[in-house]
């Protein structure tokens, strides 16, 4: 047989969240050596579980969502969507405006392979989530990346993407709060992309996927509520908030200019009727998460698992030489520098596989986010604080002797 090739579509695709130092560590748990696994914001390794009455409700519900559903989503979850957003703000927003998903992670499949031609620009934060990067160049087009300045709050540096923007620029990512960083972004920068968005007529792809995971009274402001003028496409899901990643629940709203995109959202429509629907069973979870009490907070206010979680990694960080981390406002991830001078630093994949093979943890380089350079890694921070401390401590010793040869 001829040697059966992978699509050149792939060619430029990269999503190393599961790459290369992943497959090491999988390889190490076959020879039966334990790692503590800091690479992927999944909750449920660490007892994070989800609330009891979303397992009810989907139990409860198992027998109606025997079948396919409205390729959109049932009616009672994207109703509790618009809900949701009505108390954020957004009055005008309708039930056609929802489209639920298998997770996030296929909207953004979808909206990015209804809009590209070849060679069409998306601009995505430099440090991205990788997905983002990885969709658009499946769907033809190139992710031209703009800057968010660690020393500015990892926030995004406004004159960097204004920079950037060509006749061929359809649109922004906006990661909001971000992952890997952890940033909340303030008003004026959502507000002065905003301003770049309807100058130069783009579409604003609002990923806030950690809007409901905020430490110390921060407070997250919607993208889809600073314009009427441009399309906002915003994507958020219960991955994260109510901790069933495996669930696979995540919703788009259209919000702003659809009139002028009318042709695009029938784009994005048959991408959603030729998969038939998003998993029913998870749809059923949606209407419970959204109202009432919030179980999360618990998780993120002072003594909450998550708030001291944050405290313990930021601090141990930041205490050991040549490394240093800006302290996250949301989400569950830092994403600390390495002075690269002083460890000799010119691959951050080798930095991870040696950390990995000297002392058992998994963690992810930062050129797996699209950071242009070595000098990043990530850490999530979801384990227990018995285990963090451990991984603390052996960074520490790791770090005392390293040198990259
Ligand atoms: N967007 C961001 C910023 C993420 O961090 C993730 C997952 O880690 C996703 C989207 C995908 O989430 P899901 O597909 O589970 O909804």
């Amino acid at each position: 047989m001829k040697a059966v090739k992978k699509s050149k579509k792939l060619d430029n695709v990269c999503y190393d969240i599961r790459g290369p130092v992943v497959e090491e560590a999988d390889r190490m748990e076959r020879d039966g050596i334990d790692i503590i696994m800091l690479n992927t914001g999944n909750t449920a390794p660490f007892n994070l579980n989800a609330p009891d009455e979303i397992i009810q409700d989907i139990k409860y519900n198992m027998k109606t969502a025997e079948g396919y559903c409205n390729s959109q989503g049932i009616f009672s979850a994207r109703k509790a969507v618009v809900q949701h957003y009505q108390t954020k703000g957004l009055m005008d927003l309708k039930v056609d405006d929802v489209f639920l998903g298998n997770g996030v992670s296929e909207l953004i499949l979808f909206c990015m392979q209804a809009l590209l031609d070849n060679g069409d620009e998306i601009l995505v934060p430099a440090p991205d989530y990788p997905l983002w990067s990885a969709a658009v160049n499946l769907s033809g087009g190139n992710a031209v990346y703009y800057t968010c300045d660690e020393e500015d709050d990892w926030n995004p540096n406004l004159s960097d993407i204004a920079s950037k923007i060509t006749p061929n620029t359809k649109g922004i990512v906006v990661i909001n709060p971000n992952n890997p960083t952890g940033a909340l972004y303030p008003r004026e920068i959502l507000e002065g992309i905003v301003d770049l968005a309807v100058e130069n007529d783009l579409i604003i792809f609002a990923d806030e996927i950690y809007d409901r995971i905020l430490y110390d009274d921060n407070v997250h402001i919607p993208m889809s509520t600073l314009t009427e003028d441009v399309l906002v496409v915003t994507l958020n899901g219960l991955s994260k908030s109510h901790r069933i990643p495996g669930y696979r629940v995540g919703w788009m709203i259209l919000t702003g200019n659809k009139e002028g995109a009318k042709d695009y959202i029938e784009g994005i429509k048959m991408l959603s009727n030729m998969r038939m629907c998003s998993n029913v069973p998870g749809q059923h979870a949606i209407q419970t998460s959204l109202g009432g009490y919030q179980s999360m907070n618990d998780l993120l206010k002072p003594g909450g698992r998550l708030y001291e979680q944050r405290e313990i990694v930021c601090k141990r960080i930041n205490a050991i030489p040549g490394l240093s981390c800006v302290k996250p406002k949301a989400g569950f991830y830092v994403f600390p520098k390495i002075d690269t001078e002083m460890f000799n630093i010119t691959s951050d994949v080798q930095f991870a596989l040696d950390f990995l093979k000297e002392e058992h943890v998994l963690m992810v380089q930062g050129t797996g986010f699209n950071w242009p350079h070595p000098d990043h890694f990530r850490i999530v921070f979801l384990p227990h604080p018995e285990d963090l401390i451990e991984t603390m401590d052996r960074l520490e010793r790791f770090m005392a002797t390293y040198r990259q040869e």
